[in-house]
C-alpha cells in the first residue's frame, strides 16, 4: 500500500509538471520572416552549404533542424498571390486583408498586431528587418495605414514606443503633402528614442532606453546593401539581432521581449531572379536565426523561436530539365548583385566605356565568373554578343524592368546564364501563390505543429500568450 502511494505521488508529480510545463508561456519569442523565402530558397541555400561552402563550418540551415515543420498558405483576401503588406499583416495581426493593406482591414479599420498587444502586457519590443523599418513586413506590427501613406508608417514607429527598431533606413523623412510635419527622425527623438547610425553609433549610445538604428548613409532610401557587396564593418541584419537580444535582455523591468526579425532583401534580390544574392541574403538570414538559437540553448524553457516565410518571389525551381547539372560553388564568383551591375553597365553604356565585345566580356567575366571560373560554350556567348550589339552598339533594347529594379538586357542575359548553370530556374518577376515553409522550436513551440494559414500564427501566439 505504501509502495502504492509513492508509485502514485511520483506519477502525481510528474503529470503537474508536464500539465504546467505544457501550459508554460514563454518569456522570449523570436518571430523570423524570410521576405519571398520559399521551400526552394530554403533548398537551394541548403544545397550551396552540403556542396562545401559552409559558413563557419555550418553544414546546414539551423532551422531545418527544428523539430516542428509545415508548410502555410499565404493568399491575402482579394488575391491568391499577395503581397508584403497583406502577407505582414496577415503575419502580425491574424487578419486577411487587401493588397497594399498594412495593419488595416479590406475595410480600413484598424487592426491590432500581437506586437502591440505583448508590448501592453508588459513585454520590451524590438522589430528589427533587413529593409526599411517603414516597409510594410516591420510595418505591420506598429502601423495601421495604406502602405503608400510611409511618411505617417515612419511616425507610428515613434508612436508604437517599441523599445528597438532596427532597420536600414525610413524611406520618407519628410512629409511633401504637408511641410509643416517635423523631420522623422526629430519625431522619433521627441518620442523618447536615441538614434543611432551603423555599428559604431550604436555602440556609443547603446545604453539609451529606447533605440532607433538606422545604416550611416544619411541618403538610403533603399534597404541595406546587399550582403554579396556589403562592405565589412557595415550595418547588416545579425549586427542588428546581436544588438537586440542584448539590449532587450537586459529590459529588467521587463516580463521577456518578443523580436521580430525580418529579412528583407531575399525577396529584393528574387524579383530580378537574381540566385547569388538571394543565396547570401538567405545565409544572413539563417546566421540571425543562429543568434536566436544560441540564445534558445541559453534559456531552452522560457524560448519560443518561429521562422517562416510571407510569401514566396520569383517561381524559384530547383533545377529547370532532369538532366540539369548543379554548380552551387557557382553561386561564389558573383561578385556583385545583378542590379549593382547594371547600374554599372548603364552607366558604362552612356558615357560610353564600353565600345568593344571584349572589354564589355571582361567586366562580365569578373563579376560573374563566366569565362574565367564557369565554361561558356560558343552558342552561350554568341548569343551574349548579340544582345551587346543590340542593346549597347545599336542602343535598341529596353531595360528588363522588375518590381524594384531595372537590369539592362547584357547583364540580365549573363545573369540568367549563370542561374542556368548554378542549376536554378524561375517562372515569375512577382510573387507567386505557393505555400511557404514554417519552422518552430522551443517553448510551446508544439502548439503550432498543424498550422496552414498565415493567420494561424499570431492567433497560436495569442493562444500560447493568453492574450484575448
Ligand atoms: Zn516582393
Amino acid at each position: 500500500m505504501k509502495q502504492f502511494a509513492k508509485k502514485s505521488l511520483v506519477l502525481f508529480i510528474a503529470l503537474f509538471f508536464t500539465a504546467a510545463l505544457s501550459a508554460k508561456t514563454p518569456k522570449y519569442i523570436f518571430y523570423c520572416i524570410g521576405d519571398g523565402m520559399s521551400f526552394a530558397h530554403v533548398m537551394a541555400t541548403q544545397l550551396f552549404y552540403e556542396n562545401g561552402n559552409y559558413e563557419d563550418g555550418n553544414e546546414s540551415l539551423v532551422f531545418l533542424d527544428f523539430p516542428v515543420r509545415s508548410a502555410i498558405r499565404t493568399y491575402a483576401n482579394n488575391s491568391l498571390i499577395t503581397c508584403s503588406a497583406a502577407a505582414g499583416t496577415a503575419l502580425a495581426t491574424g487578419h486577411k486583408t487587401n493588397l497594399a493593406h498594412i495593419g488595416i482591414g479590406p475595410d480600413k479599420q484598424p487592426l491590432t498586431s500581437v506586437a502591440k498587444q505583448l508590448r501592453d502586457k508588459g513585454y520590451a519590443i524590438g522589430i528589427i528587418t533587413s529593409g526599411q523599418l517603414d516597409d510594410a513586413t516591420p510595418a505591420a506590427f506598429y502601423a495601421g495605414q495604406m502602405r503608400n501613406d510611409t511618411y505617417q508608417i515612419g511616425k507610428e514607429g515613434a508612436d508604437s514606443q517599441f523599445d528597438f527598431l532596427a532597420g536600414s533606413t525610413l524611406m520618407k523623412p519628410f512629409n511633401r503633402r504637408d511641410p509643416s510635419q517635423p523631420y522623422i527622425y526629430d519625431y522619433y527623438r521627441q518620442k523618447g528614442y536615441t538614434v543611432c547610425r551603423g555599428p559604431e553609433g550604436y555602440n556609443s549610445k547603446k545604453n539609451a532606453d529606447k533605440i532607433l538604428l538606422v545604416d550611416t548613409d544619411t541618403t538610403l532610401k533603399k534597404w541595406l546593401p546587399y550582403v554579396i557587396e556589403r562592405e565589412p564593418g557595415k550595418l547588416g541584419l545579425e549586427f542588428m539581432v546581436q544588438a537586440g537580444i542584448e539590449k532587450l535582455y537586459k529590459k529588467k523591468n521587463k516580463k521577456g521581449f518578443f523580436m521580430m526579425i525580418e529579412g528583407a532583401s531575399i525577396d529584393h534580390a528574387s524579383h530580378p531572379r537574381d540566385i547569388a544574392t538571394a543565396i547570401k541574403e538567405t545565409i544572413e538570414f539563417d546566421r540571425s536565426v543562429r543568434l536566436a538559437y544560441e540564445f534558445y540553448k541559453k534559456h531552452p524553457d522560457e524560448t519560443l523561436i518561429i521562422v517562416t516565410a510571407d510569401h514566396e518571389t520569383g517561381g524559384l525551381t530547383i533545377g529547370e530539365t532532369t538532366t540539369h547539372p548543379f554548380n552551387w560553388e557557382y553561386v561564389n564568383y558573383q561578385k556583385m548583385s545583378k542590379e549593382s551591375l547594371s547600374k554599372l553597365f548603364q552607366k558604362m553604356r552612356e558615357t560610353g566605356e564600353i565600345d568593344t565585345w571584349e572589354k564589355t566580356k571582361k567586366i562580365l567575366a569578373e563579376n560573374t565568373g563566366l569565362w574565367d571560373k564557369i565554361p561558356v560554350n560558343a552558342g552561350e556567348e554568341a548569343q551574349l554578343m548579340q544582345c551587346y550589339y543590340e542593346t549597347i552598339v545599336k542602343k535598341s533594347s529596353k531595360q528588363e524592368i522588375t518590381l524594384y529594379a531595372k537590369s539592362e538586357p547584357l547583364v540580365a542575359d549573363a545573369i540568367a546564364l549563370l542561374n542556368k548553370k548554378i542549376g536554378v530556374g524561375w517562372t515569375s518577376f512577382s510573387h507567386t501563390g505557393g505555400f511557404v515553409p514554417f519552422y518552430a522550436i522551443g517553448c510551446q513551440a508544439r502548439q503550432f505543429g498543424a498550422l496552414n494559414d498565415n493567420i494561424e500564427i499570431p492567433n497560436t501566439i495569442r493562444k500560447i500568450m493568453k492574450i484575448k
